[in-house]
Protein backbone atom coordinates (compact mmCIF):
# COMPACT_ATOMS: atom_id res chain seq x y z
CA UNK A 1 0.00 0.00 0.00
CA UNK A 2 1.82 3.40 -0.95
CA UNK A 3 -0.53 6.08 0.28
CA UNK A 4 -0.16 10.35 -0.11
CA UNK A 5 -1.85 12.34 2.87
CA UNK A 6 -2.84 15.62 1.35
CA UNK A 7 -4.77 18.76 3.31
CA UNK A 8 -3.82 22.17 4.30
CA UNK A 9 -1.78 23.29 7.02
CA UNK A 10 -3.00 22.55 10.44
CA UNK A 11 -5.32 19.92 9.07
CA UNK A 12 -3.75 16.74 11.14
CA UNK A 13 -1.42 14.94 8.59
CA UNK A 14 1.38 14.38 11.20
CA UNK A 15 -1.03 13.59 13.60
CA UNK A 16 -3.39 10.85 11.22
CA UNK A 17 -0.22 9.97 9.80
CA UNK A 18 1.69 8.50 12.75
CA UNK A 19 -1.79 6.26 13.30
CA UNK A 20 -1.40 4.81 9.83
CA UNK A 21 1.99 3.74 9.68
CA UNK A 22 1.92 2.57 13.03
CA UNK A 23 -1.28 -0.07 12.08
CA UNK A 24 -0.16 -1.03 7.86
CA UNK A 25 3.22 -0.96 8.58
CA UNK A 26 4.40 2.17 6.37
CA UNK A 27 7.72 3.72 5.90
CA UNK A 28 6.74 7.43 6.81
CA UNK A 29 8.29 9.99 4.99
CA UNK A 30 7.13 13.95 5.89
CA UNK A 31 9.31 16.43 4.10
CA UNK A 32 8.05 18.89 6.64
CA UNK A 33 9.84 16.98 8.94
CA UNK A 34 13.25 16.10 7.30
CA UNK A 35 13.37 19.84 6.73
CA UNK A 36 12.88 20.54 10.11
CA UNK A 37 15.63 18.33 11.34
CA UNK A 38 18.19 20.14 8.63
CA UNK A 39 16.98 23.30 10.29
CA UNK A 40 17.49 22.26 13.74
CA UNK A 41 21.13 20.59 13.11
CA UNK A 42 21.90 23.61 11.51
CA UNK A 43 22.73 21.97 8.21
CA UNK A 44 24.09 23.59 5.41
CA UNK A 45 20.46 23.25 3.93
CA UNK A 46 18.88 23.98 6.89
CA UNK A 47 20.26 27.36 7.18
CA UNK A 48 19.82 28.18 3.60
CA UNK A 49 15.89 27.17 4.19
CA UNK A 50 15.54 28.46 7.36
CA UNK A 51 13.53 31.61 5.93
CA UNK A 52 11.91 29.83 3.10
CA UNK A 53 9.83 28.07 5.53
CA UNK A 54 9.83 30.94 8.16
CA UNK A 55 7.93 32.72 5.74
CA UNK A 56 5.44 30.16 4.33
CA UNK A 57 6.86 29.72 0.97
CA UNK A 58 7.85 26.14 -0.42
CA UNK A 59 11.33 24.92 -0.38
CA UNK A 60 12.89 24.67 -4.10
CA UNK A 61 12.53 21.34 -5.26
CA UNK A 62 15.82 20.76 -6.06
CA UNK A 63 16.31 20.32 -2.44
CA UNK A 64 13.51 18.56 -2.01
CA UNK A 65 13.44 15.58 -4.33
CA UNK A 66 16.96 14.98 -3.23
CA UNK A 67 15.72 13.72 0.00
CA UNK A 68 13.04 11.91 -1.60
CA UNK A 69 15.18 9.94 -3.84
CA UNK A 70 17.14 8.73 -0.79
CA UNK A 71 14.48 7.92 0.74
CA UNK A 72 12.62 6.05 -1.55
CA UNK A 73 16.09 4.12 -2.43
CA UNK A 74 16.72 2.93 1.28
CA UNK A 75 12.98 2.27 2.03
CA UNK A 76 12.38 0.42 -1.06
CA UNK A 77 12.25 -3.04 0.72
CA UNK A 78 9.60 -1.96 3.32
CA UNK A 79 5.57 -3.14 3.37
CA UNK A 80 4.85 0.43 1.39
CA UNK A 81 5.10 4.18 1.39
CA UNK A 82 3.15 6.86 3.36
CA UNK A 83 3.85 10.41 1.92
CA UNK A 84 2.47 12.98 4.10
CA UNK A 85 3.55 16.59 2.85
CA UNK A 86 4.89 15.55 -0.31
CA UNK A 87 4.18 16.29 -3.38
CA UNK A 88 3.46 19.92 -2.90
CA UNK A 89 3.38 20.34 -6.75
CA UNK A 90 3.03 19.50 -10.29
CA UNK A 91 7.02 18.49 -10.77
CA UNK A 92 7.04 16.81 -7.36
CA UNK A 93 4.24 14.55 -8.12
CA UNK A 94 6.10 13.93 -11.41
CA UNK A 95 8.93 12.86 -9.80
CA UNK A 96 7.03 10.67 -7.30
CA UNK A 97 5.33 8.50 -10.43
CA UNK A 98 8.75 8.37 -12.19
CA UNK A 99 10.57 7.40 -8.86
CA UNK A 100 7.76 4.49 -8.22
CA UNK A 101 7.70 3.07 -11.55
CA UNK A 102 11.12 2.74 -11.41
CA UNK A 103 10.63 -0.30 -8.70
CA UNK A 104 7.19 -1.19 -10.43
CA UNK A 105 5.04 0.73 -7.54
CA UNK A 106 1.98 3.04 -7.96
CA UNK A 107 0.28 5.14 -5.74
CA UNK A 108 -2.90 3.25 -4.21
CA UNK A 109 -4.58 5.47 -2.49
CA UNK A 110 -4.84 9.65 -1.91
CA UNK A 111 -5.96 10.34 1.24
CA UNK A 112 -7.44 14.24 1.57
CA UNK A 113 -8.30 15.56 4.90
CA UNK A 114 -10.68 18.05 4.09
CA UNK A 115 -10.84 21.03 7.37
CA UNK A 116 -12.80 24.27 7.52
CA UNK A 117 -10.63 27.53 7.27
CA UNK A 118 -11.54 28.53 11.00
CA UNK A 119 -10.49 25.05 12.45
CA UNK A 120 -7.13 25.60 10.45
CA UNK A 121 -6.28 29.22 12.41
CA UNK A 122 -7.43 27.36 15.47
CA UNK A 123 -5.02 24.31 15.40
CA UNK A 124 -2.31 26.15 14.04
CA UNK A 125 -2.49 28.86 16.73
CA UNK A 126 -2.81 26.37 19.44
CA UNK A 127 -0.23 24.30 18.00
CA UNK A 128 2.14 27.09 18.03
CA UNK A 129 2.04 27.60 21.93
CA UNK A 130 2.69 23.98 22.51
CA UNK A 131 5.32 23.30 20.05
CA UNK A 132 6.89 26.83 19.01
CA UNK A 133 7.22 26.27 15.71
CA UNK A 134 8.10 29.14 13.79
CA UNK A 135 5.85 28.71 10.98
CA UNK A 136 2.68 28.23 13.40
CA UNK A 137 1.43 32.08 13.26
CA UNK A 138 -1.71 33.91 12.13
CA UNK A 139 0.63 35.61 9.10
CA UNK A 140 2.73 33.02 7.63
CA UNK A 141 -0.53 30.53 8.37
CA UNK A 142 -2.12 32.93 5.52
CA UNK A 143 0.77 32.27 3.02
CA UNK A 144 0.50 28.53 3.52
CA UNK A 145 -3.01 28.46 2.76
CA UNK A 146 -2.42 30.88 -0.38
CA UNK A 147 0.39 28.25 -1.23
CA UNK A 148 -1.12 25.25 -0.56
CA UNK A 149 -4.58 26.47 -2.53
CA UNK A 150 -2.60 27.86 -5.67
CA UNK A 151 -0.08 24.90 -6.33
CA UNK A 152 -0.54 22.11 -4.12
CA UNK A 153 -4.54 21.89 -4.09
CA UNK A 154 -4.45 21.20 -8.43
CA UNK A 155 -2.07 18.62 -7.88
CA UNK A 156 -4.85 16.49 -6.32
CA UNK A 157 -6.64 16.33 -9.77
CA UNK A 158 -3.43 14.74 -10.89
CA UNK A 159 -4.64 12.03 -8.52
CA UNK A 160 -8.72 12.33 -8.47
CA UNK A 161 -8.42 11.64 -12.48
CA UNK A 162 -7.08 8.38 -11.99
CA UNK A 163 -10.17 7.27 -8.97
CA UNK A 164 -7.38 7.57 -5.80
CA UNK A 165 -8.55 10.44 -4.19
CA UNK A 166 -10.87 9.91 -0.66
CA UNK A 167 -12.12 12.55 0.57
CA UNK A 168 -12.24 12.51 4.56
CA UNK A 169 -13.95 14.81 7.02
CA UNK A 170 -10.72 16.03 8.86
CA UNK A 171 -13.03 17.65 11.98
CA UNK A 172 -13.29 15.89 15.26
CA UNK A 173 -11.53 14.06 17.49
CA UNK A 174 -8.31 12.34 16.51
CA UNK A 175 -9.64 8.70 16.90
CA UNK A 176 -13.05 9.72 14.91
CA UNK A 177 -11.01 10.75 12.07
CA UNK A 178 -8.39 7.88 12.55
CA UNK A 179 -11.50 5.76 12.21
CA UNK A 180 -13.02 6.75 9.19
CA UNK A 181 -9.21 6.84 7.44
CA UNK A 182 -8.75 3.22 8.43
CA UNK A 183 -12.34 2.56 7.19
CA UNK A 184 -11.12 3.34 3.69
CA UNK A 185 -7.53 1.62 3.94
CA UNK A 186 -9.04 -1.35 5.17
CA UNK A 187 -10.91 -2.04 1.63
CA UNK A 188 -8.02 -1.23 -0.12
P1 LIG B 1 4.67 20.83 6.74
O1 LIG B 1 5.25 20.34 8.03
O2 LIG B 1 4.38 19.73 5.77
O3 LIG B 1 3.50 21.76 6.95
O4 LIG B 1 5.80 21.71 6.04
C1 LIG B 1 6.34 22.89 6.64
C2 LIG B 1 7.08 23.71 5.60
O5 LIG B 1 8.16 22.95 5.04
C3 LIG B 1 6.24 24.13 4.40
O6 LIG B 1 5.48 25.32 4.65
C4 LIG B 1 7.33 24.34 3.33
O7 LIG B 1 8.02 25.56 3.55
C5 LIG B 1 8.30 23.21 3.66
N1 LIG B 1 7.95 21.96 2.92
C6 LIG B 1 7.47 20.80 3.44
N2 LIG B 1 7.29 19.87 2.49
C7 LIG B 1 7.66 20.46 1.32
C8 LIG B 1 7.68 20.03 -0.03
N3 LIG B 1 7.28 18.80 -0.40
N4 LIG B 1 8.14 20.92 -0.98
C9 LIG B 1 8.57 22.15 -0.64
N5 LIG B 1 8.54 22.63 0.62
C10 LIG B 1 8.11 21.80 1.60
Amino acid sequence: MNLILFGPPGAGKGTQAALIVDKYKLAHLSTGDLLRHEMSSSTELGNEITEIINSGKLVPNHHVLKMIKIFIENNKKSNGFLFDGFPRNQDQANLLDKLLANLDLKITSVILLEVDKESLRERILSRSQKEGRADDNEETLIKRLEVYFSETEPVIAHYSNKGLVKSIDGVGEINDINQRINSILDLV
